[in-house]
């Protein structure tokens, strides 16, 4: 399945200022948790059964000696192939033909939620204490199934977010990544062709997050 929607986080126009963390939240009426200062700006730490979008701070020093500091808008990819599947055998996870997302129900609580982690390259699910159901982002599915942007690309007020159908939006990375490249010669567009959630970012993505480029 190639057609259907896809969204651009273009990192280098997020200035971290997490409206699509909180559009995120908002939208899908999740609680807030308590946190602690852990020594980052980032906050919460990680993402959660309650977090489906996380902007990642990362800071470090270039081997030229100048310091960076890097915003990672964090989210499920909604893979073409998504590994997370591999555990289903019903309706524990569905990919939706029309639009590409890709769905967690409440049967996932059957799932065996460490096999379905490590199908994900990019460390996405997390799972309920309580109930044991697995969440993650579901690409806004009542809204775009509407006609309406997902939450968190609204939200966006530096433009660092786009969404639409597949074959522009990857017209639309595949430029910037151009673009980019001719002052961050390490710029790149993070798996455009495995993914609906294309990321492009001005540095070797493990500078930003972990996972960032996949497992
Ligand atoms: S697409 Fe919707 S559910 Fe997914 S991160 Fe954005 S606001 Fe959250
Ligand atoms: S990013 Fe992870 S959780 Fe999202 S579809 Fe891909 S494999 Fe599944």
């Amino acid at each position: 399945m190639s057609k259907g929607f896809s969204i651009l986080i273009d990192t280098s126009k997020c200035t971290a200022c997490r409206g699509c963390q909180i559009a995120c939240k908002q939208w899908n009426q999740l609680p807030a948790s308590q946190t602690k200062n852990w020594g980052s700006y980032q906050n919460p730490k990680d993402l959660s059964a309650d977090t489906w979008k996380l902007v990642r701070f990362a800071d470090g020093t270039n081997r030229d000696g100048s310091v960076y500091w890097h915003f990672f808008s964090d989210q499920c990819r909604h893979c073409l192939s998504p590994g997370c599947m591999a555990e289903a055998e019903h309706d524990e996870i569905i990919q939706d033909e029309k639009t590409g997302a890709v769905l967690y129900t409440p049967a996932t609580k059957r799932l065996d939620f460490r096999a379905t982690l490590e199908g994900c390259p990019y460390n996405i699910p997390r799972q309920d204490p309580k109930t044991k159901q697995i969440f993650k982002c579901n690409f806004c599915f009542q809204r775009i199934t509407n006609g309406i942007i997902p939450a968190c690309v609204k939200a966006c007020p530096t433009g660092a977010m786009q969404f639409g159908e597949r074959d522009k939006i990857l017209d639309i990375t595949r430029k910037r990544e151009e673009e980019l490249k001719k002052t961050f010669p390490e710029a790149r567009a993070i798996n455009p062709d495995d993914v609906r959630v294309n990321f492009v970012v001005k540095a070797d993505p493990k500078k930003y997050y972990e996972y960032a480029a996949g497992k």
